[in-house]
């Protein structure tokens, strides 16, 4: 008999409860355990995040020795055909708690029911499952820090082994021959390009090293050097746990015998309790996706301006700090924390967007897309969301620039064409000396034009001036928002 495994958004063997619970059932059966990944023609990725998958794919094959099947299709549609034609009676499955995600689970279920078999989820990418913590009145927390203080007191399994041997597994092409797929319903996915930037390398073994050299190198400090913008301060995991190649229960079970960095192990297992946070409040609450969680807000007046939208979106607002985290966004679908913040302030209160666009901008280009963690993370810095940042709080980049990017080492680094300027010249609320040419937009909000000369910016070299005036776009924030 055969049993299938069905890896979606956990593609790794280790500390993988489905997978060992899949290769349990195969062995007591007596049968094989079926490896299968569906991936669907019909979803929308950068080709930043189609290698990102890819390069995990690859690497979760070479952990199953070869053994995974990729096909194209409909996940449910794809896994039922299999189930059926391999006469399986068990699908086992992660849990999936976005509304999406859940959704294709419960539609498998239904359709594996009408050929014979189960859908059994088992185990989830999270250290403390979403809906397990729950307030003294038996409702989901809506702030973090109580949050924070029993998920951190929580038990949490430690990791399993579950690695399948690999005598137990089905070899895929001649099962897929014998399911009668077509060669063009079988995909064979492929090790990200050596040029391609190093955050699109996602899969086990790349996060078990990064993991590793951040617990050598970086953990120390990483309090103090998460928020510099130009530093590599942090893990990197984002994208690793987002396509689930490594579990949060094995990153905890490393920090707790991080004796020699206490400051930092507890900052990070913070960063996972956000991440755990946002998790359980999109589980509870499903359109908190899309809406604004913080009731007073449905009716805030935004402005949806493409012209605007595009310039944050191509890095061309002429505020360098905001463009240079476009661009490491657009080359390496990745952003620091930090600059996420910023961008999402600026296009929610600088440009007066909604966070919805910025949102979906982001989904579609982070190899870390996450969209729990991404649509909190917006409504957060937007202040329409859970623990939102205060409405009037609001980043100016400038002071961004000078406090978490003092040498411009970040700047310089993402814009070249700035490389001559001095910090201080990248600082000022003016807008870059020199900067020209194509005006895109200035917007005022009743003061007047103050124009500046082109002046050190090396001839021929173009950078925009700022398409709006900081202190006159944060005072219409404030207006609009008093005026609610
Ligand atoms: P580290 O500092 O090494 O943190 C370790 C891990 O903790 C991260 O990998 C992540 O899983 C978690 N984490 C850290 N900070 C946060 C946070 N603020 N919220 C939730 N989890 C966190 N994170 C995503 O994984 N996917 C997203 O789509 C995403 N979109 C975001 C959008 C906005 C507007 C903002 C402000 C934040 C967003 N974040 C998102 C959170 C955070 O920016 C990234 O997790 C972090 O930058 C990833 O880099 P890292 O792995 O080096 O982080």
């Amino acid at each position: 008999r055969t049993v299938i495994m069905w890896f979606r958004s956990d593609l790794r063997t280790a500390d993988h409860l489905a997978l060992g619970a899949a290769a349990q059932a195969a062995q007591q059966q007596g049968g094989k355990l079926l490896c299968l990944y569906v991936q669907n023609p019909a979803d929308d990725r950068g080709p930043l995040q189609a290698a990102a998958l890819s390069n995990a794919l690859f690497e979760l094959n070479q952990n199953l020795s070869g053994r995974l099947l990729v096909v194209a299709g409909d996940g449910p549609q794809m896994i039922t055909r299999l189930a059926e034609k391999s006469r399986a009676s068990e699908v086992y499955v992660s849990e999936d708690y976005t509304p999406a995600g859940g959704g294709e689970l419960s539609d498998a279920a239904q359709s594996l029911t009408k050929v014979g078999a189960a859908l059994l989820r088992c185990g989830d990418n999270y250290a403390v499952s979403p809906g397990s913590i729950l307030t003294g009145a038996g409702t989901h927390y809506r702030v973090f820090t109580p949050f924070k203080k029993r998920w951190l007191a929580h038990p949490w399994q430690r990791p399993v082994r579950s690695r399948p041997e690999i005598a137990l597994l089905a070899e895929p092409h001649r099962i897929a021959l014998a399911l009668g797929l077509k060669p063009s319903e079988i995909l064979h996915p492929e090790a990200a390009p050596a040029q391609s930037p190093a955050t699109v390398r996602v899969g086990e073994e790349s996060a078990r090293e990064s993991w590793e050299q951040f617990l050598a190198d970086r953990l120390l400090d990483y309090a103090e050097a998460r928020d510099l913008l130009a530093e590599e301060g942090t893990s990197r995991l984002s994208g690793q746990l987002a396509h689930g190649t490594i579990h949060p229960r094995t990153l905890l079970a490393d920090l707790a015998d991080a004796d020699e960095a206490p400051t930092g192990r507890d900052v990070y297992a913070t960063e996972l309790a956000w991440r755990e946070f946002y998790a359980d409040f999109l589980a509870a609450q499903p359109q908190s996706g899309w809406q604004d969680v913080n009731p007073i807000f449905p009716h805030y007046p935004w402005d949806e301006d493409p012209e605007l939208f595009a310039a944050w979106r191509e890095g061309r607002t002429g505020f360098p700090v905001v463009d240079a985290a476009m661009r490491q966004l657009a080359q390496t679908g990745w952003m620091h924390n930090r600059a996420r913040m910023i961008v999402a302030s600026f296009l929610t209160k600088d440009l007066h967007q909604p966070w919805q666009l910025g949102a979906e901008y982001f989904l579609s280009q982070l190899v870390d897309a996450d969209f729990a963690s991404n649509q909190h993370g917006w409504q957060w810095t937007a202040g329409t969301g859970t623990d939102a940042s205060p409405y009037f709080r609001i980043f100016n980049p400038y002071t961004q620039s000078r406090k978490f990017d003092p040498s411009a080492r970040y700047i310089h680094r993402w814009l070249p064409e700035l490389r001559s300027l001095f910090p201080q010249d990248l600082f000022g609320d003016e807008g870059v000396p020199g900067s020209a040419g194509r005006q895109l937009k200035r917007i005022h909000y009743g003061l007047a034009e103050g124009g500046f000369q082109p002046s050190e910016l090396p001839e021929g070299v173009y950078y925009p001036e700022p398409i709006v005036d900081h202190s006159e776009a944060r005072a219409e924030s404030l207006r609009r928002y008093r005026a609610r």
